[in-house]
């Protein structure tokens, strides 16, 4: 039985892309953000780039884990436990049914949640790349090799439990009790760019001011209220008290995964640069992430030059930057969309 195709895809365009999948045999899929979407787990920077009133993208960074490692953690544990809790979508279920059917399917993910294996999609049978690692791995952060996968440990040690989370990483040593709408980490970062900008010799080594701020002010006035000192906030948690690398026993454990300011794996990049040298590509499904932002764009271009034609699935126009004439667009929620283009009648059925 067809499923009706939804109203705001053209039915042209449809048929015409399952045609050409039918007649696919490679296909490459990049995946983001968009995809997790639906099962409830927001993109990064749809709350605004805070979590807790801390900037994500310094906490989520070697400068944020050198500063202090407690609120990484803490910060990891929360998006652990809301990954747990999340489901995998229709979308997710559609591409595992479309993997399993075309065995030159590779998804390339930057995804962390660990939802697609959950849906079903196996990630050691060379299907699935995981671009940005996932929240599931541990590594040694000394960089003794050590890795420990799957981990589903929840809490990983007490001070990560999830009562303690909320209450450690604001407000303590906070004066008069309010937290500031500005993080010191923030402050840290904003000091490191002006250095960067000013160089050496002009930069005046104070406090960054509210103008230094500025920036932050399109996000709403409520996000930026400039403390007058730069407070030292902190999780408060020792590293004692975090998880320590079973092997060495030198360093902290962390979450396998890419932070901001990192490469990423170089194992998997060489898998990813293996796949766009082999034979030709049929096709390239980008879903659910910008088409402005690297690696998406370089990806898309590569599978070009090999032959693909592209199908973008996401929500907004804005986030497909000047397709091709002869690339598909479908506009909507990946969990509505993939199951109607990828399941659908005698394309997947057997
Ligand atoms: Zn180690």
């Amino acid at each position: 039985m067809s499923q009706p195709t939804p109203s705001n895809l053209d039915p042209t365009s449809v048929s015409s892309f399952r045609k050409h999948l039918t007649n696919s045999t490679r296909i490459i899929a990049i995946l983001g953000a968009g995809l997790s979407a639906p099962s409830g787990l927001p993109t990064f920077r749809s709350t605004n780039a805070l979590w807790h009133n801390h900037d994500v993208f310094l906490v989520a960074s070697p400068a944020g884990w050198r500063r202090d490692p407690g609120l990484v953690w803490q910060f990891y544990s929360e998006r652990r436990r809301d990954a747990r809790r999340a489901s995998p979508n229709p979308a997710h279920y559609a591409l595992v049914e479309l993997a399993k059917r075309k065995k030159g399917f590779v998804a390339l993910s930057q995804n962390v949640d660990g939802l697609l294996q959950r849906a079903g999609l196996d990630g050691n049978s060379g299907q699935l790349k995981l671009l940005h690692g996932n929240l599931f791995d541990l590594s040694c952060a000394g960089g003794c090799g050590y890795v420990d996968r799957d981990n589903f440990v929840d809490p990983l040690c007490d001070v990560l439990a999830e009562g303690r989370t909320r209450a450690n990483v604001l407000g303590a040593g906070v004066q008069g009790g309010r937290p500031p709408k500005v993080s010191a980490l923030l402050f840290e970062g904003i000091a490191a760019k002006n250095r960067k900008i000013l160089g050496e010799e002009k930069f005046a080594d104070g406090a960054p001011t509210a103008g230094d701020a500025a920036p932050l002010r399109e996000l709403g006035e409520d996000v930026v209220r400039v403390p007058d000192a730069v407070p030292e906030l902190h999780s408060g948690i020792e590293k004692e008290e975090l998880p320590w690398c079973p092997r060495c026993k030198e360093h902290l454990l962390r979450p396998r995964v890419v932070w901001f300011g990192e490469s990423l794996p170089e194992d998997i990049m060489a898998d990813v640069d293996a796949l766009f040298e082999e034979d030709k590509i049929d096709l390239c499904l980008v879903i659910g992430t910008s088409s402005k932002v690297w690696p998406t764009a370089g990806f898309c271009d590569q599978a070009r030059k090999r032959g693909a034609k592209v199908a973008w699935v996401n929500m907004g126009a804005d986030d497909v930057k000047s397709p091709r004439q002869d690339d598909w667009v479908f506009l909507g929620d990946a969990a509505v969309i993939l199951p109607q283009i990828l399941v659908a009648e005698g394309v997947l059925q057997t």
